[in-house]
């Protein structure tokens, strides 16, 4: 089982270092080629309009698109998971989702990098609380039934979901010393 790590953009390399800690066998995906290794994905944060830009550029948005109607498990975290969004509010245009997980998201919904901010969540499914980090993250602005909720913020909006196979965050899992958030993904993985 190679977990494949998004790298076009963005905080991949935090992502593998996760993977690292937990034993997991896992590779960058930049091309289709490295993307065919793989039987699951993790999209990191970054900027969501220049990753989907990439996507395109680097052949890599249709055959994603593919595999995850096919079930493929996924793990969005703050720009994967606008990129894993059904609907994105205050995007660009010719912005790009693959609509995997039935959530609206708003870009930047906290507020701008100045706004960025760090809590402990309540996370189903985990016993201590995760330390999490929150840089100009998305807010999931509505759920749709088939979605969980995992974790909410403070004012009780969704920040953590899973649909199947497809998982999204509005935070950087991979930014705090905890590995509960991966670990949880691993487990659906397996
Ligand atoms: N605001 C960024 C975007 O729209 C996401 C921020 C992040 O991934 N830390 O893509």
């Amino acid at each position: 089982m190679t977990i494949g790590v998004l790298a076009l953009q963005g905080a991949f390399r935090a992502h593998r270092e996760k993977l690292d800690a937990l034993g997991a066998s896992h590779c960058e995906v930049r091309v289709p080629g490295d993307f065919d290794r793989v039987d699951a994905l993790i999209m990191p944060g970054g900027e969501s309009t220049t990753m989907s830009m990439l996507l395109e550029s680097s052949g890599l948005f249709e055959p994603i698109h593919e595999r995850l109607k096919a079930g493929m498990p996924v793990f969005g975290t703050c720009a994967g998971l606008i990129l894993l969004a059904r609907e994105i509010q205050d995007g660009r245009d010719d912005q790009r989702s693959f609509a995997a997980l039935d959530v609206a998201v708003q870009r930047n919904g906290y507020g701008r990098q100045v706004a960025s901010f760090e809590d402990h969540l309540v996370v189903s499914g985990v016993e201590q609380r995760v330390h999490s980090v929150f840089i100009r993250a998305p807010r999931i602005t509505s759920v749709g039934e088939d979605c969980d909720v995992l974790a909410r913020d403070h004012r009780s909006d969704p920040v953590l979901v899973r649909q199947g196979t497809v998982m999204g965050c509005a935070f950087h899992p991979e930014l705090s010393e905890d590995t509960a958030i991966h670990r949880l993904f691993l487990e659906s993985v397996a």
